[in-house]
């Protein structure tokens, strides 16, 4: 079903023209690019009324929360628009583009605020990142240990010059998976 989509990790994948993200190992969420865009004009929306609202009071804990949020979803879609603009980078199905590398981690701190504890009915905000069984199986959704060995290669090779930090949290857990065979 996938099988045409460059691979990062088990849990980031997208579709060669970079308008589908499979995000979350086993059951990934499916998001758009679309509705990235969306979210960034709700959550904007979101912050200009509570602060008029409040009549430029200071913000609680939540709407901060919410303001960071909605910077995390900037910084993902200026990724995310760079990687439409040029997106055919790819060996052997694997993502080379130190942009995926960098959209993963920013989806990766997004998935841990929205499960940070705000209450979001108050903001009319549903979350995004809900995993759901797609009941695919295919190797980009259940990659077995012999994909997993290739792209752990082409990550060594591809993203060797990136951050050591950057390459670190987004690697490890494949490396660790490789390492356990
Ligand atoms: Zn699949």
């Amino acid at each position: 079903m996938h099988e045409h989509f460059y691979r990062l990790v088990p849990r980031y994948s997208r579709s060669p023209n970079g308008l589908v993200i499979l995000y979350g190992a086993k059951h990934p969420a499916v998001l758009w690019y679309s509705t990235f865009e969306e979210l960034e004009t709700q959550l904007i929306n979101i912050t200009y009324r509570s602060y008029f609202e409040r009549a430029g009071l200071g913000r609680s804990k939540d709407e901060m929360l919410v303001v960071l949020l909605r910077e995390q979803v900037q910084h993902i879609n200026v990724l995310w628009r760079l990687i439409r603009t040029q997106p055919g980078v790819e060996l052997l199905g694997y993502c080379t583009s130190p942009l995926d590398v960098q959209l993963c981690d920013a989806l990766d701190t997004f998935s841990a605020m929205e499960e940070a504890t705000i209450d979001f009915t108050e903001y009319r905000y549903t979350r995004k990142m809900g995993f759901r069984d797609i009941g695919c199986t295919c190797f980009a959704c259940l990659p077995d240990m012999e994909h997993l060995t290739w792209m752990w290669r082409c990550a060594r090779i591809a993203h060797a010059y990136l951050p050591q930090r950057l390459f670190d949290r987004v690697f490890k857990e494949l490396k660790d998976g490789v390492a356990r065979g």
